[in-house]
């Protein structure tokens, strides 16, 4: 039993072992940015309708010397803890818009989303940073999509949304990440100048042979017609799920079926391949299923 040995017999061996492992990560982390472990892959967003690649995600991998890839999901809360996150988020910002700005001369425009923790938006430097990154590798601001989860906007809502307007009025994309999930509070929609939201990939699982899931997806899409935004479904595996959310309208397709997160070399030559000039459409464009 826990909490019975006053001298420190309070964790069980394999929680000793995970909280050993965070606190070695917690510490690796503020050196992994300088000792170059870290790496930015791309996974695209894909038009529904014709699956040519509007968009890519970037996404952070970390190779640690002796774990070797630690996720994200992992590394980016102990990250948020220390502050890591602020100088390892500049980076991002500006490697995903330097990798963008070269996308743009090779195969044309595509939009460039990254991910945002709290603690970078509270950063008075942030803005300073995208818009120095923008100027230096000329890419247009309407490229740049900010993904957010809804938990940073409720949080310091005041703070939050003045940080939001400055974005808005810097020419930013602002996108509601793993929407549907967390709080599902709606009022942010109202109060918030966001342009997209992404179901959550947990909604989006079996979408076409599960009536419930069908019926919250397809709220969320009219939702997000009726108010204007793109929508976006994350995690797509399945063909049957991209039949059914392309037919109910949704905007941009994210997942699997169409591409993992791949590093940036792989990733131009996946644009080449699927962005190249047809001699006809890959699927001929229907309107008004
Ligand atoms: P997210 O932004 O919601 O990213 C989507 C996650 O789902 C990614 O996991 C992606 O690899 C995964 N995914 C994409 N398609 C599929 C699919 O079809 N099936 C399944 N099962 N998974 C899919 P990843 O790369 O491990 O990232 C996890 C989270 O870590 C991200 O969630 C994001 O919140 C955070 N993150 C990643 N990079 C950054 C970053 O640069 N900065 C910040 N602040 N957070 C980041
Ligand atoms: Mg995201
Ligand atoms: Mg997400
Ligand atoms: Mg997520």
């Amino acid at each position: 039993k826990k909490h019975q040995d006053p001298a420190g017999a309070y964790f069980s061996i394999d929680e000793e072992t995970k909280f050993q492992r965070q606190a070695r990560l917690e510490q690796d982390i503020q050196h992994a940015l300088k000792a170059g472990q870290l790496q930015l892959w791309y996974q695209p967003k894909v038009d529904a309708r014709t699956h040519m690649v509007a968009a890519a995600e970037a996404l952070l991998r970390w190779k640690h010397p002796e774990y070797g890839w630690v996720s994200p999901e992992e590394f980016i809360p102990l990250a948020e803890s220390n502050r890591a996150i602020i100088n390892i988020g500049r980076w991002v910002i500006n490697q995903a818009i330097a990798d963008a700005s070269c996308w743009q001369q090779r195969s044309g425009p595509i939009a460039i989303a990254f991910n945002m923790s709290a603690i970078q938006l509270f950063d008075g430097q942030l803005l300073p940073t995208i818009n120095n990154a923008l100027a230096r590798h000329q890419l247009n601001p309407e490229l740049v999509v900010v993904e957010l989860t809804e938990s940073v906007l409720i949080d310091q809502p005041e703070f939050a949304l003045s940080v939001l307007q400055q974005m808005i009025d810097a020419g930013l994309r602002v996108s509601i990440d793993d929407f549907g999930t967390g709080y599902s509070s709606m009022s942010y929609l109202r109060d918030f100048p966001v342009h997209e939201i992404k179901i959550d990939r947990s909604l989006v699982r079996n979408v076409a042979s599960n009536p419930a899931g069908a019926v919250i997806v397809n709220t969320i899409l009219s939702l997000g017609k009726n108010l204007d935004l793109e929508v976006v479904a994350e995690g797509v595996e399945q063909t049957s799920e991209a039949a059914y959310l392309s037919t109910k309208g949704c905007d941009l397709l994210q997942g699997y079926l169409f591409s993992k997160p791949i590093p940036n070399p792989q990733f131009m030559e996946r644009l080449d391949q699927i962005n190249s000039p047809q001699p006809e459409p890959l699927q001929p464009a229907e309107h008004g299923v």
